[in-house]
């Protein structure tokens, strides 16, 4: 399994899902800052908010709280928030008591920024958290982001955005409704690699490009993960990898497909793909005539993202892992350096909360991104070309 996204161990759990009726008055932007940046009454974590205040308002640091502490939490978000300048782990929601005391020690989190899944919607009264960050199975995202929004706290959501269009859609109008942002947790647009392949294809730097070639998948190897699981995933390596080809295609591009072709792979695992496809590839077509041939498999290993334009070429692979990510064009190496991209990730769109400014990667483009991945499995279904008016 290659390290751009790990399923877990974690069994298809029930989960109690509560319905909140807290109401956030939360201003957005920096009014917001100046409250709820680093104002604690408690130890732990305290000391960064406290540095953070002496720091004056250039330098205040906004807390976050991580929910669902799963494999992506643990190994990447909460260690890259130990090098975020502009934010900080602030708290976390886990339904687990033993991780919650592990988590409390580890990051000298206090007692009164530990939520479970229960009483998450009291986050509203601390001041300690501005940004809830929501790490939770795909099929959950909607309800967390939007009791967050309600809440009155800014929402980074880790991708894909949600499960259907019309989540999206409540999620956005949720968020505006409340006066917060919402962001989602494509990481790679703070990349070096995979910035320079955007100017590389958006400024037609070798002409324009002709055809894009993108592949992102791993091998999952117990049959028990909620990433099998329709309705907490939403569908397959689609949702959870290919999402990775779609956004490389559209940002090599700059531009939305306007048809989309799809075919399902076959399934040698029947019982593990029983809900969810194994493997898919997909065709798009963008306005100029390009044509972006993707694929992506629960099955197998890739991680590329391959430009072909009039005068040259570029591919990176892997494209898509969290650190060794390599590229050459046809001119050579691509020569950039290797970042930390969740904490370049978290400061970006803190600064943007900080600027009171629309994060890089909002929430209208975590919808776009659904809707194209809704058009592709319609037209693996069907056996139809899907057009497409984004
Ligand atoms: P994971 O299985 O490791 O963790 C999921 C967490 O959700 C666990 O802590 C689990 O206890 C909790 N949870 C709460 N209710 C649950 C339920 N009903 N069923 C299962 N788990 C439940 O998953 P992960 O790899 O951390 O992925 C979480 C999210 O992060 C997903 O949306 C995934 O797409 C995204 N992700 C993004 C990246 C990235 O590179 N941006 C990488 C990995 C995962």
């Amino acid at each position: 399994m290659k390290n751009n996204d790990y399923p877990s161990s974690n069994n298809r759990r029930k989960f109690l899902r509560g319905i909140s009726l807290a109401l956030g008055t939360t201003a957005f932007g920096i009014p917001l800052l100046s409250l709820n940046a680093c104002q604690s009454g408690n130890s732990g974590n305290q000391e960064q908010a406290d540095q953070a205040n002496q720091d004056g308002a250039q330098n205040r640091k906004l807390g976050i709280a991580l929910v669902g502490l799963g494999g992506y939490s643990t190994n990447q978000l909460a260690p890259a928030l130990q090098e975020t300048e502009n934010c900080y782990l602030a708290g976390i929601v886990t339904g687990t008591p033993s991780k919650a005391e592990e988590w409390k020690s580890k990051y000298n989190i206090p007692e009164k920024n530990i939520y479970n899944y229960e009483n998450f919607d009291q986050i509203k009264d601390n001041q300690d958290i501005d940004i809830v960050y929501v790490v939770l199975p795909n099929g959950m995202h909607a309800e967390y982001t939007i009791r967050a929004a309600q809440a009155g706290k800014h929402v980074i959501c880790e991708k894909p955005m949600a499960t259907s269009v019309e989540d999206c859609q409540r999620m956005i109008d949720a968020c505006n409704q409340n006066n917060v942002s919402l962001s989602i947790g494509y990481r790679l647009h703070y990349e070096p690699h995979n910035q320079r392949v955007m100017e590389l294809g958006q400024q037609q730097v070798f002409g324009p490009v002709r055809r894009i070639e993108a592949a992102d998948s791993f091998v999952i190897d117990e049959p028990d993960v909620w990433r099998l699981d329709k309705e907490l995933a939403g569908g397959g390596p689609l949702m959870d990898l290919g999402i990775y080809c779609v956004q490389g295609a559209v940002y090599t591009m700059g531009e939305t497909p306007v048809a989309i072709t799809a075919q399902f792979g076959e399934v040698t695992k029947p019982e593990y793909f029983d809900e969810v496809e194994e493997t898919i590839m997909w065709q798009m077509e963008f306005p100029n005539g390009a044509v972006a041939d993707c694929r992506s498999s629960y099955n197998e290993e890739a991680g590329k993202l391959r430009g072909e334009a009039e005068n040259g070429w570029w591919e990176l692979d892997p494209a898509y892992s969290y650190s060794g990510i390599d590229g050459e064009t046809s001119e050579g190496n691509m020569d950039y350096p290797q970042v930390n991209q969740q904490a370049r990730q978290m400061d970006g769109q803190a600064q943007s909360v900080m600027e009171n400014r629309k994060s890089r990667v909002p929430g209208e483009m975590g919808m776009r991104d659904v809707r194209i991945l809704m058009a592709i499995y319609e037209a693996a279904r069907t056996g139809n070309r899907v057009q497409l008016d984004i």
